[in-house]
């Protein structure tokens, strides 16, 4: 009798292991299907990224504590952190993974869900500490660079036999790794970039059937990312003037939409500047259309240094740029502009010197939306030319 009720207890415990592992597969395949959904609603690389992150972190899914994307840059100088998933540290832990519970997984939320962590001030440390990780694609980057030139991804526990040579990896030393799988995205032949996961809070190790999904789910991330990358460099040509490399006029009237929208939303102030060159045809007419286009150039160039990184500078079109100043008033924008037009009338081409007319108009202080913000910068400036040219005139 007692036998028999050891059996059956037994088996009892059995069929609950086996419940939970189905429970545990099924959820898998569920968030790995929901994934690769996901990554075929954007082509954005950043959203694709942090979609991958996400599924590698979530609890649903692979679940590990952090996940680290790298990839190589352009000339394939360097390898970059691009974006990490997890806590800085262990009291971070906890928000995280309460904030992931909460998002519910769907396709949508998830890429909102990333708007919204890259808007919030308090948005955790371990993304922007990522960013900071660079590593040259040289012998001296350690693992790095022996990952970028495998194959499969390599499974590493610094405690252990093979692995305590990596205890002191620039990779290793830098996220305190302990074990965890590092492996190499590869797509069309080319290694893109770096995945890393580990488990550094709850130091679960990591198991040989987690190891098989992940390499599965890194092979359809490679894919995701190479066509991203493709699609952000089109849309970049796209959007580039081929002369100045400057921003062209589609792009200074999407972007400036964009910002409109946001500012509406948070109340911040925009200001738009449209520079023009005096008298470039008397120019053009003297010292020939080639000279002519590198005047443009070196007008681009002047343009890039006496603005800010936050600012969009554009080619409006012919000799005319165009400045969108995001959360900057009307004195402010004045004294960017005053900035502009001396670094023109002081810098020398062609043994000949050439001025800007520069017309200012903010929002939402001169107008409440594009097409009268771009009106009243377009009169404020004609009224500097009639007024002489060289100086600066505000809506
Ligand atoms: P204002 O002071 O009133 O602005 O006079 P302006 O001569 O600068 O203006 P206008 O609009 O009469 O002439 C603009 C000139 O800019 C005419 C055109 O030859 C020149 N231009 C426009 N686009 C280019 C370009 O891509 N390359 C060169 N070299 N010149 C250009
Ligand atoms: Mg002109
Ligand atoms: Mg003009």
């Amino acid at each position: 009798m007692l036998i028999q009720v050891v059996y059956l207890m037994e088996n009892q415990d059995n069929i609950h292991k086996l419940e939970h592992e189905l429970e545990k597969a099924r959820s898998q395949f569920y968030i790995f299907y929901e994934l690769t959904q996901a990554m075929r609603t954007t082509l954005r690389l950043e959203e694709i990224a942090y979609i991958i992150l996400t599924g590698l972190t979530a609890h649903h899914g692979l679940g590990f504590n952090r996940a680290v994307l790298f990839l190589v840059d352009e000339r394939k100088e360097n390898i970059n952190g691009f974006m990490g998933i997890g806590p800085m540290d262990t009291s971070e832990a906890n928000p995280i993974w309460k904030a992931i519970e909460k998002n519910k997984m769907d396709l949508y939320s998830l890429i909102q869900n990333y708007h919204s962590i890259k808007k919030d001030p308090q948005k955790p440390k371990f993304i922007e500490f990522v960013q900071t990780l660079q590593f040259p694609l040289t012998a001296e980057s350690g693992i790095m660079y022996e990952t970028i030139h495998e194959v499969a991804p390599l499974h590493i526990d610094i405690t252990s036999e093979a692995g305590k040579k990596y205890a002191y990896d620039p990779i290793v030393t830098k996220l305190s790794l302990k074990e965890f799988v590092i492996a190499p995205l590869w797509s069309s032949g080319n290694p893109l970039g770096i995945i890393l996961v580990d488990n550094c809070v709850t130091q679960k190790s990591i198991t040989e059937e987690n190891r098989k999904i992940l390499a599965m789910f890194i092979n359809q991330a490679a894919g995701a990312i190479e066509n991203s990358k493709i699609f952000e460099n089109t849309l970049f040509k796209a959007h580039t003037d081929s002369l100045t490399n400057l921003w062209n006029y589609g792009y200074f009237q999407y972007k400036l939409d964009e910002e409109l929208m946001r500012a509406k939303n948070n109340g911040a102030k925009i200001s738009v500047v449209m520079v023009d060159i005096d008298d470039f045809k008397k120019f053009n007419d003297a010292y020939g259309h080639q000279n002519g286009d590198d005047a443009l150039k070196l007008l681009a160039k002047l343009l890039k240094e006496n603005a800010r990184k936050i600012d969009v500078i554009a080619r409006y079109g012919g000799e005319e740029f165009t400045l969108i100043l995001p959360h900057t008033n009307r004195e402010e924008a004045v004294i960017i502009a005053e900035r502009i037009r001396q670094a023109v009338e002081s810098s020398e081409i062609c043994n000949s010197r050439l001025t800007v007319s520069i017309g200012i108009a903010s929002f939402d202080e001169d107008a409440k939306d594009k097409e009268e913000l771009i009106r009243k910068a377009d009169i404020a400036l004609y009224r500097a030319k009639r007024e002489g040219k060289n100086r600066i005139i505000l809506a």
